[in-house]
């Protein structure tokens, strides 16, 4: 079977009685060299170190994106949320003995079950995602743990865009400082919507995350450090303290909220978003040694 011939698929998919759901952001890959292009850029990153390499996959949809995986990595672990696509992949992928599909959502799927069923393996993660859990499964992947290399994705290419930006510009937001302080990102290549079944109304991209293992910057509350950036970028259009101060009135005053920004040396007329995650850990260290 060839699942990048647009006939092929259309049969497969109407001989499981399968219908594309717009809300599990169900848009399937149809290029074959672009499948195999994201599984190169994946499975480059694992060590040739001779351990066993395993590369998950959230959302295996027909198996387009599986199969190239399957071709490169010794183990794939594909998790699958329609229950509509298991015979699908059942069919599609029936020639790949080393891909195990498990129906779960990956935002409730307990990943330390990875460590017990695959010991010693080397793990990258690779996937088309869909659209409305790429922020908060990355986040669930870099803060889960799991020894990943890499995180591979094809994403929204604002998205992308979005999490490759540098303090200071426009794209710069929370989710970026709070990918930074786990990862190092890179945008590899763009892919048009003409490449997917059904056609996104918008551009896509691939995305390369690479945990550094230890965070970017030590700071002494993780949790404090990370409420301090999402109330700084809460309003973009105030300055630093004036954001900080509306968004954690309930706990600190604005004269206690400047006193900290003076010990931590940051203009407090700055905004948000020109802020490294260096000064984030400044400010919220002095914070924590203030108690
Ligand atoms: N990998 C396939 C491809 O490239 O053709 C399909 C990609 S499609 C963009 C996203 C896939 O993720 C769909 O199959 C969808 O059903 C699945 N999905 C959506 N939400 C999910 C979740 N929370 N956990 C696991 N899979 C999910």
């Amino acid at each position: 079977m060839n699942l990048y011939s647009s006939k092929e698929m259309t049969d497969l998919l109407e001989r499981h009685n399968f219908f594309f759901k717009k809300n599990l952001g169900q848009n399937f890959l149809m290029n074959e060299s672009i499948a195999a292009r994201i599984a190169d850029a994946s499975f480059e990153t694992v060590p040739k170190s001779g351990k066993k390499s395993l590369a998950i996959e959230i959302g295996p949809g027909a198996g387009s994106l599986t199969l190239q995986l399957a071709k490169r990595f010794d183990s794939v672990l594909a998790l699958e949320i329609d229950p509509h696509l298991i015979g699908v992949l059942d069919e599609s992928l029936a020639d790949e003995s080393n891909v195990k599909v498990v129906q779960a959502d990956a935002l409730a799927y307990d990943f330390s079950k990875v460590l017990r069923d695959y010991p010693e393996h080397s793990i990258a993660v690779c996937s088309n995602l869909p659209y409305y859990i790429t922020s908060e499964i990355i986040m669930r992947l870099l803060e889960s743990a799991l020894p990943i290399t890499s995180i591979t994705v094809l994403i929204q290419k604002e998205a992308a865009v979005r999490l490759t930006s540098k303090p200071g510009s426009e794209q710069y937001g929370a989710i970026t400082a709070a990918v930074g302080f786990y990862a190092s990102s890179e945008k590899l290549f763009t892919v048009g919507p003409g490449n997917f079944i059904p056609r996104p109304k918008v551009d896509s991209a691939v995305l390369r995350l690479t945990p550094y293992g230890e965070p970017a910057v030590k700071v002494q509350d993780q949790e404090l450090f990370f409420k301090l950036i999402r109330a700084a970028f809460g309003n973009r259009r105030k300055t630093l303290s004036n954001a900080l101060s509306s968004a954690l009135k309930v706990c600190y005053s604005k004269e206690h909220i400047l006193k900290m920004l003076d010990l931590a040396e940051i203009d407090p007329n700055r905004r948000g978003e020109t802020l490294s995650l260096e000064e984030y850990a400044k400010i919220s260290d002095a914070f924590t040694n203030s108690r």
